[in-house]
């Protein structure tokens, strides 16, 4: 059966005092409410990393991950981050490929697939990001836009790897703008995204991979989402910021 995953995205917010509170509030509430077959993931700036890992550790189905990582193993590039660091800190999961690092960035498709390489190698396990601009939507090209990502970034892992990654589909025209895809355009996009990886690895391959969801996913709007056939969880940016939203998402299964 593919991991539920329902995996929160700080961003750029919260101090030290405002994150630690959040994570032991989402991880008290998570164990009191949330069943055991729904992984969680607080993917936190870098400098959270290490104490919210503390703060999760004895529990099982709440993970810790970064919001990005480089695809170089160590040496000078100030103000980055290894993905032996993230581990070394206790996270177990990196995000990788969004679209604000893609588009501020400047993050090419063949440095992605470096990363995720380098991420699985390290034993992380990559949350890869792909999806469309509107732009790209309203030329009625994001099933071909969405599939480049994908060949590009992730077609050279071996079968075995692949099964590692996790990945999300996040339509850049959903993400913190309150419009969220309806559950038929999701539905649609993620079995496109799993007969594209079944087409490179085969339909088994294919079947225990995790296709998250990403865009405006909220307590109103997920439980429809996320019975979609093909939805296998969340990735969830404003809404993972309030511990009660995001596990009320959690509880939406
Ligand atoms: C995200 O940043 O990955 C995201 C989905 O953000 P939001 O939920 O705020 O749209």
């Amino acid at each position: 059966m593919r991991k539920r995953i329902i995996a929160g995205n700080w961003k750029m917010n919260k101090t030290m005092e405002d994150g630690l509170a959040l994570a032991s509030k989402v991880t008290n509430m998570a164990v009191d409410e949330v069943s055991s077959d729904v992984t969680m993931v607080m993917c936190t700036p870098a400098i959270h990393l290490s104490p919210v890992a503390s703060i999760t550790k004895d529990v099982t189905n709440v993970s810790v991950g970064a919001q990005n990582m480089s695809e170089h193993e160590s040496g000078a590039y100030t103000g980055d981050l290894a993905a032996d660091m993230i581990v070394s800190t206790g996270a177990s999961f990196v995000i990788i490929g969004h679209s604000e690092r893609r588009e501020y960035h400047f993050e090419t498709n063949q440095q992605l697939a470096d990363r995720v390489k380098l991420a699985v190698t390290k034993g992380l396990t990559p949350l890869f990001c792909c999806g469309e601009s509107l732009d790209t939507r309203e030329a009625n090209d994001h099933v071909n836009y969405v599939n480049t990502q994908l060949k590009e970034s992730l077609f050279d892992l071996s079968a075995e790897d692949m099964k590692k990654v996790v990945i999300a589909y996040e339509p850049i025209w959903a993400i913190g703008t309150g419009v969220t895809a309806s559950s038929d355009q999701a539905q649609e996009m993620h079995l496109s995204i799993r007969n594209s990886l079944a087409g490179q690895f085969g339909q088994e391959v294919a079947n225990e991979i995790s296709i998250l969801y990403g865009g405006s996913m909220k307590p109103s709007n997920a439980q429809e989402l996320l019975a979609q056939p093909d939805v296998d969880g969340g990735l969830i940016g404003g809404a993972s910021l309030k511990a009660r939203d995001f596990v009320d998402i959690a509880k939406s299964y």
